[in-house]
Formats: structure tokens, sequence, C-alpha cells
């Protein structure tokens, strides 16, 4: 559905950087699907190229969302910073701390080395977790920027509201998903007993 305005999700989000008084990001289109994110190094907002030319209110919804971000860094907001540098340790938890937990169980039965593979796969866990606050609050600054300043009208609140807590809801997901691998595996690995 075309927002009433008719602005892309790339003017959208410049009408929300120059709003919160933020000149210094630049906003760029980037290649591939739902590959909108901004990054604090670089102070560039991507947003992917569905989202950047399109007037639908899920594309302002999303390129309003990613705003939010650099608005964060702007104010330097806490569980933004914490997130970036958990970064390199959920990098190697997902990578190490799996395919360690997969040989404990898989190869070598071995207890022990399952409960070391989970120790570093919780990096993930816990990187996701401090990405919750991180995601809802760029969501809730979106929405409320996003009406402040004109961006969607008061009536097309709703659509983007569904937009945004559907994204926000595979955030969540992807905490459970985690925590039940985790389990699975030490469940699986006899730490508890019941096996062997
Ligand atoms: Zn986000």
């Amino acid at each position: 559905m075309r927002n009433a305005r008719g602005l892309t999700g790339a003017q959208a989000a410049q009408t929300m950087l120059r709003a919160a008084g933020i000149g210094d990001v630049t906003v760029v289109p980037t290649a591939g699907m739902l590959t909108d994110h901004y990054n604090p190094a670089t102070k560039q907002l991507a947003l992917s190229e569905e989202v950047y030319g399109s007037t639908s209110i899920a594309a302002v919804g999303v390129a309003c969302h990613e705003a939010g971000h650099a608005v964060q860094h702007a104010h330097a907001y806490k569980p933004l910073w914490l997130r970036s540098a958990l970064v390199p340790t959920a990098n190697i938890g997902s990578s190490i701390g799996y395919i360690t937990m997969f040989l404990g169980l898989v190869l070598l039965h071995s207890p022990q080395v399952v409960l070391f593979g989970a120790l570093l796969f919780s990096a993930v866990l816990l990187f996701q977790i401090v990405t919750l606050p991180v995601e809802f609050d760029a969501s809730a600054r979106a929405k409320r920027l996003a009406v402040e300043n004109g961006i969607v009208l008061p009536q097309e609140r709703e659509g983007m509201d569904r937009v945004l807590n559907a994204a926000a809801l595979t955030y969540v997901a992807a905490v459970v998903s985690t925590l039940l691998t985790l389990l699975y595996y030490l469940m699986r690995s006899g730490l508890f007993g019941g096996r062997r």
C-alpha cells in the first residue's frame, strides 16, 4: 500500500534523520532483500533496493526503523553499544561453539565437550537477548518520530505498526530457537543423567 505523502523509503529515512538533527549519516541503497541496516562505523544507513525506492507504508516503516538505529547511535544509546561489542564473541560462539557442541555429542560422546561448546554458543543467546531492547527501541523511535514529523499520517500508523511488530517477532523467534538448540544439546549430552 502506497503511503499518502508518496515518500520513498530513502526520503522517509532522510526526513527522520533531519528531524532528529542528524546531519552526518548518509542513506545508501544496498543489494539484496532484507539487507536493511545501519552501520555505526561508517554512519551509513543502508536500505535494500526494494525499500530505498518504494513508496509503500511497509518500506517507510523499515526505513524509519533503520533511522531509529542512527538516532540511538547519535544519542549514545547504551544497549546499541553493548550489542556491537558482543558481535565478535557471538560470531565465535555461533561457529566454534556450535561445532564443538555437535562434535561433543555426535562424535566424542563427551558431556564435558558439549558443555564447553554450549558455553561458547551461549554468547549467541546473550547477543540475541541484548538485540531485543535495541530493536524494540528503534521501532518505538520510528513510530513516534514518523508520526510527529508527518512522514506517516496518523491513519497510516497501524500499517506501520504491523510491519514493525512482525519484524520484532523474528528477533524473539531467534532467541527461542537458540535457547531450544542449547537445551537440545545439553539434554542429549547426558549431563543431567538419563542417558548411557
Ligand atoms: Zn533493527
